[in-house]
């Protein structure tokens, strides 16, 4: 008998498809293991034993390559809940400061109630790459948290699919704990070292839209990252790798207009609030796409720019004659020079 169980990884693609540009691997590879997670859910909720194996996700890539915002459109899609913590916050318990099982309390939020956090759930933990044995120069050891290790152990145990909760020490919280059987487990790191190693690569081609007519490809694999300082049981608990590329200038144009939520489209809109049908020029869409790529943080700098590009616009929107008006690249310039 054929499954079916909600949506298709190819329906779970496209859902992504609308918010976020190229990056398909990475989609694919996402979109199989919120397919399998689902049918996991749907074994859970009408009472059998799952057939399908969890497959938590490490996703390897740069800062604004789009890590976070795949996670949250994977859980859009499936429409459970989402909670994102950043690794480098926490410590193994008994450790001072944050415990590592707390992550789960943003499940919790994000669910309601502890079945609806339990079934289905998915947590997207960042930077796991901060969480590296110390090894060589490549690990600052000034910023380098002792305890990267332990919080590596204590994540695993975390995914592992047991209760897991974080313990009151006498703090005035109740203890609390969660079955994570059934929750799916991204998480992200860029591990720009870990390409630089011994066996390192031809330099890889800048752009994702570069890099897929290239054979130079980058490659990540777990041996790369145990040399990283990776923990290989922790690994073990991330059995789905996938890559992000860093985008180009033409593909940082095209996340300026084409997502259904753009940043171009954004300020369109909020103009046209104000009576101002504003438009950019392909040129100026250009400018601030190679004023992002030069700041080096993906799509990252590209909001920065764009308030840049605007502040005085919108600033001034409220007063000026509703006429259309055209955003040309000497303006752009003009804006990103001032500011
Ligand atoms: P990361 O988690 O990889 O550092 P984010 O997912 O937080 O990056 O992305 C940072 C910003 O850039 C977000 O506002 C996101 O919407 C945008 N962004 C990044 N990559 C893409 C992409 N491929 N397509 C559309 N928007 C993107």
């Amino acid at each position: 008998m054929r499954r079916r169980e909600g949506r298709t990884p190819r329906e779970i693609v496209a859902h992504m498809d609308r918010f976020v540009i190229g990056q398909t691997a990475a989609k694919r590879a996402l979109a199989v293991a919120a397919y399998r997670h689902q049918c996991r859910i749907a074994d859970v909720q009408s009472g059998k034993k799952p057939t399908t194996k969890k497959s938590n996700v490490l996703l390897v890539g740069p800062t604004g390559t789009g890590k976070t915002l795949l996670a949250a459109r994977i859980a859009e899609s499936l429409d459970v809940p989402f909670t994102v913590a950043d690794a480098t916050e926490y410590t193994a318990a008994g450790y001072y400061g944050r415990d590592v099982g707390e992550i789960l309390k943003g499940l919790l939020a994000a669910a309601g109630n502890t079945q609806n956090a339990e079934t289905g759930g998915i947590v997207f933990i960042d930077e796991v790459d901060k969480l590296a044995r110390a090894r060589s120069a490549a690990n600052d050891a000034a910023t380098l948290d002792i305890g990267g290790e332990q919080v590596q152990r204590a994540l695993l145990t975390m995914m592992e699919g047991r209760r897991a909760g974080a313990e009151s020490f006498g703090r005035n919280e109740p203890t609390f704990f969660l079955d994570t059987t059934n929750v799916l487990f991204i998480c992200a790191g860029a591990f720009s070292d870990a390409y630089d190693d011994e066996e390192a690569q031809p330099k890889r081609p800048v752009g994702f839209g570069a890099a897929a007519g290239s054979a130079r490809r980058r490659r990540m694999d777990v041996k790369r990252l145990v040399r990283y300082g990776m923990l290989p049981e922790f690994l073990g608990r991330l059995p789905v790798l996938a890559e992000l590329e860093p985008p180009g200038v033409a593909d940082l144009e095209r996340i300026l207009t084409e997502p259904e939520d753009a940043l171009a489209k954004e300020f369109a809109a909020q103009l046209a609030a104000d009576g101002i049908d504003v438009r950019m020029a392909p040129d100026a869409v250009r400018t601030v796409a190679e004023a992002a790529f030069e700041r080096g943080l993906g799509a990252r700098g590209l909001r920065a720019a764009m308030e840049r590009v605007f502040e005085e616009l919108l600033f001034d929107a409220p007063d000026l004659p509703p006429k259309p008006r055209t955003i040309t690249a000497a303006y752009v310039r003009k804006r990103l020079a001032d500011a």
